[in-house]
């Protein structure tokens, strides 16, 4: 299976040097995953390098298309709170 990478992506350039399969791609408007290459990292890292410096929740989905940084993972901040937050600024 292969990670996949979703509009949520900010163009870092985080990830495309550090893929062993180089797998990673520059496209528009977001980087990709070639599925035929990702190997999820296996054989050379325990974890998706990319995945493991993606900066933003929910950028990379594994292979079931679930999260690989769901909400929260790296903010540390819940989900529910962060949206009470934004909610709150919004109303200002
Ligand atoms: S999981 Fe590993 S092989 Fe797949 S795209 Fe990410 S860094 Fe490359
Ligand atoms: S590290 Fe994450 S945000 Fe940065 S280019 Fe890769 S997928 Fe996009």
């Amino acid at each position: 299976m292969a990670l996949s990478i979703i509009e949520s992506c900010v163009n870092c350039w985080a990830c495309e040097p550090l893929c062993p399969s180089k797998a990673i791609y520059e496209a528009k408007p977001h980087f990709m995953i070639d599925a035929r290459k990702c190997t999820e990292c296996e054989g050379d890292y325990a974890d998706g390098q990319c995945a493991s410096i993606c900066p933003i929740e929910g950028a990379i989905l594994d292979g079931h298309g679930e999260a690989v940084n769901p909400p929260g993972s790296l903010t540390g901040i819940p989900p529910q709170k962060m949206a009470a937050a934004m909610a709150e600024i919004q109303a200002r």
